[in-house]
Parts: structure tokens; C-alpha cells; sequence
């Protein structure tokens, strides 16, 4: 989903050069980091990481080996979770089983020492926002996942924090339900200002969600940028094959121009041109990047002799909405297409074994050096 541009002015979090070590072992690798007013900010990566410790650092149940973090100019180090502008919403949700949807959501500000109708306002407009208002009196167990998810979401919220952490907060729901509740995450975000970072391993999650993502790798942060930069312009092999699928061929670079460059690869019979420059010593050792939407299939041959290549289709999936075709190439490579099931009627589809050509635009390739 298009995210709403973010005031890029406005930073409420910076982590300057923060490490963390457990014992000898480097958990967070000295990230530089800052999110925004009103972001919803995904750190993504797989397990082990480090983005948990990083999200509890910013919390503050885990204290920086080295760099500082602040919070609204807010140097916090040496600040306590609870004096922090920050609320954090766990991934199991811990609600309370034996209080009501009611009582969860207001043993925060209980515990604040709230007026008790100041408590109860509250709390009806919270239950309101996330449209639990009738399930008010039911205890946890009398509730689907996603509304659970939601309790623990109004918890978190109604304690008014500036800036909400969420840790991988739709992953005890199905896939349907996931979907439906990060629109509507996005809209309370939208509605109540507040500042998200979450922590997720799924990057459907993160492209839904995120206004930028922050992408992990053995405690560094890799690349940041919003899920289009990081889908269509990923700056290394990694973070291309991290995110979505891709088909990665190694090779040379022969020709290199301010405006285009010539690459050959092994795996390939054609040359690929690529219409647009990259910086990189000459005849590097490059990979190509081409995402499997991006290649055409026919049954004819291109006119052009560069950024084609011939196959035979060894493996259909058939998703629904798209295929996706599994094609040989002479080289034995095998190369990932995929394509949309526009027509209803498979007639004309391609089938197993048939010789195929592909083909791609010469701005498709990400040309990657490391
Ligand atoms: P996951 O998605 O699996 O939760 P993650 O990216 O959130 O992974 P972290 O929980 O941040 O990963 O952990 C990063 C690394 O630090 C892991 O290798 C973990 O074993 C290690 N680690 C985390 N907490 C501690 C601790 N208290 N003591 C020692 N090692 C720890």
C-alpha cells in the first residue's frame, strides 16, 4: 500500500552509532538510524538479527554498549522504561486471561493513578478506535486472534505513548486476517499520529506497513528506504535476494558508459545491456538482478539479440492471481518468471516443455557490486 510521503523534518528517534554485545557475541553492529514523526518504521531481517535488541534498547530494557539513543532530542541513557515516551506491544500480546478486554486496557493507567473517569473515558475511546466497544465485558479467551491483537494493541495505546514498538505484532494471525489488520494499523496510525517502529522477519508485512524499512543483516542495518527503493533498487546481492525473489546471474562488466553499461554472464547467451550508469572499477565482477515480473515470455523471439535469453519450461505454479514458470536455460540455469493471469480462459497459456524466449526491458536489471 502507497504510504503517505513522511515528513522527513521531523525526527523523533536517532540512534547514533549504537552497539550492543553479549559478551564477546556483537548483537547490534554499530547502527546509525533515524525515524521520523509519525513513521511507521519496519526493521526487518531475519532471525537473530538483532532487531529485537535493538527495539528493546530503544525501550530501554537493554542499555547501548556503545552510541547513544535519543527520543525527542532526549539523550536516553541512564532513563528507565517506564519514564520513556514509549510504550512497547509484545508479540504474544500478554493480555491478562482472567480481567476483561476492559480491565486490560485500563491496568496502564491504573497503575498511572489515573482518576477513575478519566480511566473509563479513556479506555471507551481506545475500545472505540479499534472497534472492541461491544466486546468490552469478555475476557481473552472469548476472542478471535485479531481481536486479541487488537486488545493488546489498545493496551498499548491508550497509555498515549509518542512512539509505539511493535515486535513482529501480527504474527499469531492467519494470512487473511494479517492483511486486514495491517490496513487497519495503518489507519489508526493515521489517526492517532503516533510513531510506529516495528520489528518483523515477514517482508510482506514490512512493504504493507512500513513508510521505510530498515533492512538487518548479522547486527547491521544494510540498506534504508521506503519498500519501493528497497524492492526496485536494492544496493547489494543480499538485500535483492532478501526481499521478494530474483534471479541473480554473476558477471562482467565490458562495456561501461556515464549512461549504460554491457554486461556479460555465463549463465547467459545474450549480453545484457542495462540503460542506465553504475559506479564500479573496470571489468568489475558484477551480479545482475532481474525480478521475475519483469521478464517477458513468448513463444516468438525478440527482435533484439541483447537481453534475451531461450528456455524450456520445466515447472508451472499456478497461484490464482498469477503463474509462476520455472524455464531452463541451455546453460542449465534455471530463471523465475512470473506472470498475471489476466485472461480467464488458459487457451493460449503457456504450457510444460514448450520452448519459450525471455526477454526484459533494458531498465529492468539492478546491477549490484557487493
Ligand atoms: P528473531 O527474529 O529470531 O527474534 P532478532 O533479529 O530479533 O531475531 P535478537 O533477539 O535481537 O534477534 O538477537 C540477536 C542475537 O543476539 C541473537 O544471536 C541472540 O541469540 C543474541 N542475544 C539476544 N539476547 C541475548 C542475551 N540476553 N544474551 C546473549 N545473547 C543474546
Amino acid at each position: 500500500m502507497a504510504q503517505k510521503p513522511v515528513d522527513r523534518g521531523q525526527e523523533y528517534v536517532r540512534i547514533e552509532g549504537v552497539t550492543k554485545r553479549f559478551g564477546d557475541f556483537v548483537a547490534v553492529d554499530n547502527v546509525s538510524l533515524s525515524v521520523f514523526k509519525g513513521e511507521i518504521f519496519c526493521l526487518l531481517g531475519g532471525s537473530g538479527c538483532g532487531k529485537t535488541t535493538l527495539l528493546r534498547m530503544l525501550a530501554g530494557f537493554e542499555s547501548p554498549t556503545a552510541g547513544r539513543i535519543l527520543i525527542d532530542g532526549q539523550d536516553m541513557a541512564g532513563i528507565p522504561p517506564y519514564d520513556r515516551p514509549v510504550n512497547m506491544m509484545f508479540q504474544s500480546y500478554a493480555l491478562f486471561p482472567h480481567m476483561t478486554v476492559e480491565k486490560n486496557v485500563a491496568f496502564g493507567l491504573e497503575q498511572e493513578g489515573l482518576s477513575k473517569s478519566e480511566i473509563a473515558k479513556r479506555v471507551s475511546e481506545m475500545l472505540d478506535i479499534v472497534k472492541l466497544g461491544e466486546f468490552a465485558r469478555r475476557k481473552p479467551h472469548q476472542l478471535s486472534g485479531g481481536q486479541r491483537q487488537r486488545v493488546a494493541l489498545a493496551r498499548a495505546l491508550v497509555k498515549r505513548p509518542k512512539l509505539l514498538l511493535l515486535d513482529e505484532p501480527l504474527g499469531a494471525l492467519d494470512k487473511k486476517l494479517r492483511e486486514h489488520t495491517q490496513f487497519e494499523l495503518i489507519n489508526l496510525q493515521e489517526q492517532l499520529g503516533v510513531t510506529f517502529v516495528v520489528v518483523t522477519h515477514d517482508q510482506e508485512e514490512a512493504m504493507t506497513l512500513a513508510t521505510r524499512i530498515g533492512v538487518m543483516n548479522k547486527g547491521q542495518i544494510v540498506q534504508v528506504g521506503t519498500p519501493t527503493d528497497i524492492y526496485e533498487f536494492p544496493n547489494s546481492r543480499f538485500v535483492a535476494d532478501f526481499i521478494g525473489s530474483v534471479n541473480m546471474f554473476d558477471g562482467q562488466l565490458i562495456e561501461d558508459e556515464p549512461g549504460h553499461v554491457r554486461i556479460r554472464c555465463n549463465e547467459l547467451e545474450s549480453t545484457v545491456y542495462v540503460s542506465h550508469g553504475i559506479s564500479a572499477p573496470p571489468e568489475a565482477k558484477v551480479a545482475v538482478a532481474i525480478r521475475p515480473e519483469k521478464i517477458e515470455m513468448s513463444r516468438t523471439a525478440p527482435i533484439s539479440n541483447e537481453n534475451c535469453a531461450q528456455g524450456v519450461v520445466k515447472e508451472i505454479a499456478y497461484m490464482g492471481d498469477l503463474s509462476v514458470y520455472l524455464v531452463r536455460l541451455e546453460s542449465g540455469r534455471m530463471v523465475r518468471v512470473t506472470i498475471p493471469n489476466v485472461e480467464r480462459h488458459a487457451d493460449e497459456r503457456i504450457v510444460w516443455d514448450e520452448t519459450v524466449h525471455l526477454s526484459w526491458h533494458p531498465s529492468s536489471p539492478v546491477v549490484l557490486t557487493i
